[in-house]
C-alpha cells in the first residue's frame, strides 16, 4: 500500500474546485460507499463542507451488509449528521433523500419568505471520492442519461445545472475528492471496492485482506461458495488462497485466484458484505 501517494498539488486543486462549487449551492449530498462508509469518506470533505447543510448518503446499500448499514447510519446520526442509505443504481431511497433535503431547508425558506423573498428551487451538489456512484445518482435524479457514468475513477464533465422537478437544481458536475488515508487498511478497503485502480495494488496481498475479513466476520462463506476442497477452520489466509487456487484448478496461479475472488466480491456474488466495521460495536449480527 505504501506506493499509493496523492500529490498535494492535485489535492489542493480538487479542494479549491469543490469549495468554489460549494459557494453556488444551498446544500451538499456527501456520497459514500455503504460497504466502506469510513474509508470512502475523505476527512477533507468534512472540512470543506464546514457550515453548509449536508446529508450523508451511503450508496450501494444493495451491496452492503444491511445490519452494518443500520449501525453506521445510527452512528452518524448520533454524531448529529443526517445520514441515510440509498441504492442509486436501483433508485432506492431517492425519495427519502429528496425529502431529507427539503426538511433541511425548511427553516431557511421560511426565513426567506418572512423577508419577502420568493421561494426558489433548492440548489444541490453531490460530493465524494471516485466510484461511489456520483454520476449514477445524478442520472437517476434527473431521469435521463445526462451524466456520464463509468467504473473508472474520476470521470468529469462540463458544468451545468440540471432540474429535478420544480423543487431542485443540481450541479451536473459532482465535486470529486481523492481518497485520503494513512491507515493501510483504509487503502485496502478502497482497493477492494474498486475506488483505487487495480494497477496500484498487489492482487494477492489484497485478496489476503479480503480472506482475513471474510473468515473473521463471515466464517464458512468462502468454504461454501467455492466448495473449498481441504478447508479447515484454523487455516491461515494464505492457505485459503492456495486451497482456492487448487479448487479452481488454476495451476498455482495465485494471482488469478486472487483476482477471481476480488471480482466475485465486487460483483456481489459473495453476498452483501461490509468491510468497514464500527469499532465500538463488537457484537454485530451479520447477514450470513
Ligand atoms: P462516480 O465515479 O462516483 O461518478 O461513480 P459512478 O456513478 O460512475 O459509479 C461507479 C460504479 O458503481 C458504476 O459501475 C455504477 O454502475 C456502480 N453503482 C453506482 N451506484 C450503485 C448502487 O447503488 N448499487 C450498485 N450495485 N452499483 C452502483
Amino acid at each position: 500500500m505504501n506506493q499509493i501517494q496523492w500529490f498535494p498539488g492535485h489535492m489542493a486543486k480538487a479542494k479549491r474546485e469543490a469549495k468554489e462549487k460549494l459557494n453556488l449551492v444551498d446544500l451538499v449530498i456527501e456520497l459514500t460507499d455503504a460497504r466502506i462508509p469510513e474509508s470512502s469518506r475523505n476527512p477533507v470533505i468534512t472540512e470543506i463542507i464546514n457550515q453548509k447543510p449536508s446529508i450523508l448518503a451511503l450508496n450501494k446499500a444493495d451491496l452492503a451488509d444491511p445490519n452494518l448499514t443500520k449501525h453506521w447510519i445510527q452512528h452518524y446520526q448520533e454524531q448529529g449528521q443526517i445520514a441515510l442509505a440509498i441504492d442509486a443504481q436501483h433508485q432506492l431511497g431517492l425519495n427519502e433523500l429528496k425529502k431529507a433535503c427539503k426538511d433541511l431547508m425548511v427553516d431557511f425558506f421560511a426565513k426567506q419568505k418572512a423577508k419577502g423573498v420568493k421561494p426558489r428551487a433548492i440548489r444541490l451538489m453531490i460530493l465524494g471520492i471516485p466510484n461511489v456512484g456520483k454520476s449514477t445518482l445524478i442520472n437517476r435524479f434527473v431521469g435521463k442519461n445526462q451524466a456520464q457514468t463509468g467504473n473508472k475513477p474520476g470521470v468529469t464533465k462540463a458544468q451545468r445545472w440540471l432540474k429535478i422537478g420544480k423543487e431542485f437544481e443540481l450541479l451536473d458536475t459532482p465535486g470529486i475528492l481523492w481518497p485520503k488515508f494513512e491507515d493501510p487498511l483504509t487503502g485496502y478497503h478502497l482497493a477492494l471496492t474498486g475506488a483505487i485502480k487495480d494497477q496500484l495494488v498487489e492482487m494477492q496481498e489484497l485478496s489476503l485482506v479480503l480472506i482475513g475479513h471474510l473468515e473473521q466476520f463471515y466464517p464458512g462463506l468462502l468454504k461454501e461458495f467455492y466448495h473449498l476442497e481441504d478447508y479447515h477452520q484454523e487455516m491461515a489466509a494464505a492457505e485459503i488462497l492456495t486451497s482456492l487456487t487448487q479448487t479452481l484448478k488454476l495451476d498455482q496461479d495465485y494471482t488469478q485466484a486472487a483476482e477471481r475472488l476480488i471480482f466475485d466480491f465486487r460483483q456481489h456474488k459473495l453476498g452483501s458484505i461490509t468491510l468497514d466495521r464500527p469499532i465500538e460495536r463488537v457484537n454485530i449480527e451479520t447477514n450470513h
